[in-house]
């Protein structure tokens, strides 16, 4: 049997993670993205016994699996840091997020690579970012670091297939290190998504540059900016300048089952909506 598609939203952990499968549940999902803490704060209170049970016990009541899970770091995480001092503080604090992640029993990490800030070559932050994820890795066990393409937005890195192959080719354990498309960037960044053909070539593409066995997640978003604008905005499936076509593909191929499918999506009033949308688009022996 093959695995099924699991579908769900970037979900609020306000109050406590433990209340993310709870928000997740209330929405019909069968996947869920959170941040273990605030995602715009440095600084954390540590999890606590409770938090951890609470988190573990919800999940297992409602059906979620680590591997239906994709939590997501900090925004302030920037990996590839031109400088050193702003370069260890974002390691430590990724390292706090993949020990929290351990912590609660979660297998992935989702994470934007991060951006030279105009003050290093591209090809030396890709080496910046591989070297943090071996240092963080090395000090942790079982959550693999899924980084996410980007919109190319200002410096950020990672918006093309290549720059995401070029990461993990310097990662030592590439058995922990994964990728997360967002269809957002992937469209902003130049990618056509708009129709199932282009989709084809876009997701071959990537195969033949990445490789699906590294793929994670996948963020289901639409894009207000247009083709190759390299925009980083969310618009609600179908609303935007995609379409539906791309999300009919990939409720199709099964090379989506299996990994988390969550929404980013604007408008979380019809999240159960557009969740309902996509468990339509499979086929019907699911
Ligand atoms: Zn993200
Ligand atoms: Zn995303």
């Amino acid at each position: 049997m093959s695995k099924p598609y699991y579908i769900g939203a970037h979900v609020s952990a306000a109050g406590g993670v433990e209340n993310a499968p709870l928000n997740a549940a209330k929405l019909g999902a069968s996947a869920f993205a959170l941040f273990t803490k605030n995602q715009r704060r440095w600084e954390a209170k540590p999890l606590t016994t409770k938090n951890i049970t609470s988190f573990k016990e919800n999940c297992d009541r409602l059906g979620f699996t680590p591997e239906q899970i994709l939590p997501h770091d900090s925004y302030l995480i920037n990996l590839g840091h031109p400088e050193k001092e702003a370069l260890d503080k974002s390691r430590h604090a990724f390292l706090d997020e993949l020990k929290r992640c351990e912590q609660l029993g979660l297998k992935y990490l989702n994470f934007h690579p991060g951006s030279h800030l105009r003050k290093t070559s591209e090809t030396e932050c890709l080496a910046t970012i591989a070297q943090s994820l071996n240092w963080a890795l090395d000090q942790t066990q079982g959550v693999t670091a899924v980084i996410e393409n980007t919109a190319g937005q200002g410096s950020n890195l990672g918006h093309t297939f290549e720059q995401l192959a070029e990461i993990i080719d310097q990662v030592e354990d590439q058995s922990r290190v994964g990728v997360c498309l967002d269809t957002c960037h992937t469209f902003a960044a130049g990618y056509d998504l708009r129709t199932f053909q282009s989709s084809e070539q876009v997701f071959t593409a990537f195969d033949e540059t990445v490789g699906f066995e590294h793929l994670c997640g996948m963020h289901l978003n639409d894009s207000k900016g247009a083709l190759a604008s390299r925009l980083d905005r969310h618009h609600s499936l179908g609303q935007g300048e995609i379409g539906w076509d791309v999300f009919r593909f990939i409720m199709q191929d099964d090379r989506f089952r299996g990994i988390p499918l969550t929404l980013e999506t604007i408008d979380e009033t019809i999240w159960m909506e557009e969740i309902q949308t996509l468990r339509q688009f499979t086929r019907a022996d699911q």
